[in-house]
C-alpha cells in the first residue's frame, strides 16, 4: 500500500472489501485467473462475522424462486462445495436432510415446498411417507416428509480458511486490521482510503473494486454516493441496496444422550415471511446438534451483539420448538449457542428477496448475501469474475 498514490500506478488490479467466505472465494477465483488481488478486512482475521455464525448447511436449492440467483447459484454451488471440501481437506458430511410435516395440517405446506423443489430440479429430492422418514430419523414423530439427499453440512470456518489459503497461494494479499473509510472514483479506477487498527490512515489505488462487506455492503456503496433505496446515479439505474439485519440465535443440545437421537438436519416448513426457514435441527461436522436459528428483526440502530444473552422467553420458545421434533427433550439438555445475523435487503413486510450482484464501471456490489451464501460462494465468485471481464 502507498500513502501517496501516483496517477496510473495501481496497488492492486482488484481490491476486495471483506474477508468473509464470499470475499475470500472471490479472491481465490480472481487470483487463479492471474489478477493481482488485495483483500481488505477490518478484523484481525478472516470470517469473524456472518461466515462463522451460521448453520454450515450445504443447501440443495429447494426453496428459492426458480431462476433466481439464489436458486441458480445454490444449485450450482451444492456439488462444488463437496468437491472443494474433499479436495482441500475441509470437513464435510453428505448427511441429506428431511423437511417434515409434524401435524395433519402441515401436509399442504409440504406439498408446496415439494413442488418448488421439483421446479428447481433439486438433485434426488423425494416425497416420503412418515414410516420411511422414521427409518431415517426414528425419534422424530414425522407424519410425512421431503427427503433431500444432496443436502449436507460443512465446517464453515475451515471452508473460509481454505479459500484464504488458495487465494494467498495464487498471489493474493490480505490486509487484516484495515477498514475502508472512503472511496473515490478516479480516472481508470478507484482510490480507497483505509484506516488501520492503530488509527493510521493510508490510501490505495485499484482498477476494480468488489464490495463483499456483508452487513456493511450498503455503507460501502454509500461511500460511492449510490442512492441506497434505488434510483439514478450518474445516469445509471441503481437497485435497492439498503440492508437490515435479522438475528438468528441457536441453542445447542448439550446432553449427548439427546444429541445422539438426531443424525442429519431436520427442518419444519419454512417461514419466509419471518425471514428464515423455521427453527430446525442441524448437525455439524463434529456431530454436534443445534436448534435454530430463530428469526428476529433487530432495530436499524441496534448493534449486532454476537453474545447470546439468554431470556426465559427464548429458552421456553426453543424448548417448545425442540420438543416438536424430540418430544422428550428436557430443559437441562439445551444451552444457549451462537448468534448470527442475516444481511437482508428484504424488509420485514416482504417475502424472499434475491441476492444482489450488481456492477457499474469496475465496481461490483454483493448485497443481501444471506443464506444460502455459503453454499453459493464459488458460483458467486464466478459471477464477480464475469462482471469484471
Ligand atoms: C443464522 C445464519 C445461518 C446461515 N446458515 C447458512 C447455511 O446453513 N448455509 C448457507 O449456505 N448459508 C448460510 N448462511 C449465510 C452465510 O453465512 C452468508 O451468506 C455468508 O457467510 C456471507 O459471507 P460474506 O463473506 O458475504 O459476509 P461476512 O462473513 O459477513 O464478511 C463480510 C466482511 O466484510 C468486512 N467488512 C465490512 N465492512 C468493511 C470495511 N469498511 N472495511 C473492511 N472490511 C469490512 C467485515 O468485517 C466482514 O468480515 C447463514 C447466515 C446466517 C446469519
Amino acid at each position: 500500500m502507498t500513502s501517496t498514490p501516483q496517477a496510473g500506478n495501481l496497488d492492486a488490479e482488484v481490491v476486495i472489501i471483506g474477508a468473509g467466505a464470499v470475499g475470500l472465494a472471490v479472491a481465490q477465483r480472481l487470483a487463479r485467473d492471474g489478477r493481482s488481488v488485495l483483500v481488505v478486512e477490518r478484523h484481525e482475521g478472516m470470517a469473524r462475522e456472518t461466515s462463522s455464525h451460521n448453520s454450515g448447511v450445504v443447501h440443495a436449492s429447494i426453496y428459492y424462486p426458480t431462476g433466481s440467483l439464489k436458486h441458480r447459484l445454490c444449485w450450482a454451488g451444492n456439488p462444488r462445495i463437496y468437491e472443494w471440501a474433499e479436495a482441500h481437506a475441509v470437513p464435510v458430511r453428505r448427511t441429506g436432510k428431511i423437511i417434515v410435516a409434524l401435524s395433519e395440517g402441515e401436509r399442504g405446506g409440504l406439498d408446496e415446498v415439494y413442488q418448488q423443489a421439483l421446479a428447481n430440479d433439486v438433485r434426488g429430492v423425494e416425497r416420503i411417507t412418515g414410516a420411511r422418514a422414521r427409518e431415517l430419523e426414528p425419534h422424530i414423530p414425522t407424519i410425512e416428509a421431503i427427503w433431500s439427499p444432496s443436502t449436507g453440512v460443512v465446517d464453515n470456518y475451515a471452508l473460509a480458511r481454505s479459500y484464504e489459503a488458495e487465494a494467498v497461494a495464487h498471489g493474493a494479499l490480505i490486509a487484516y486490521r484495515h477498514e475502508v473509510t472512503s472511496i473515490t472514483r478516479v480516472p481508470g479506477g478507484f482510490e480507497v482510503a483505509l484506516r488501520d487498527a492503530d488509527g493510521v490512515a493510508s490510501t490505495l489505488r485499484c482498477a476494480a473494486l468488489v464490495n463483499s462487506a456483508g452487513h456493511r455492503a450498503a455503507d460501502v456503496a454509500a461511500m460511492l454516493a449510490y442512492p441506497l433505496d434505488g434510483g439514478t446515479h450518474e445516469n445509471i439505474e441503481v437497485p435497492v441496496m439498503r440492508q437490515r439485519a435479522n438475528a438468528g440465535r441457536y441453542y445447542d443440545i448439550v446432553d449427548p444422550a439427546a444429541a445422539r437421537l438426531v443424525t442429519r438436519p431436520v427442518y419444519p416448513l419454512p417461514e419466509h415471511q419471518a425471514g428464515g426457514l423455521g427453527v430446525h435441527l442441524t448437525v455439524d461436522t463434529d456431530g454436534g446438534v443445534h436448534l435454530g436459528p430463530s428469526t428476529e428483526w433487530i432495530a436499524e440502530d441496534d448493534a449486532m451483539d454476537y453474545r447470546h444473552v439468554e431470556t426465559p422467553e427464548w429458552r421456553a420458545k426453543f424448548l417448545e420448538g425442540g420438543r416438536r421434533f424430540l418430544p422428550g427433550l428436557r430443559d437441562d439438555q439445551i444451552a444457549p449457542g451462537q448468534v448470527g445475523y442475516r444481511p437482508k435487503i428484504q424488509r420485514p413486510d416482504q417475502g424472499l428477496v434475491d441476492f444482489l450482484v450488481w456492477h457499474d464501471r469496475g465496481y461490483v456490489h454483493l448485497g443481501g448475501i444471506e443464506s444460502p451464501g455459503l453454499t453459493s460462494s464459488l458460483p458467486l465468485a464466478d459471477e464477480v469474475a464475469a462482471a469484471l471481464r
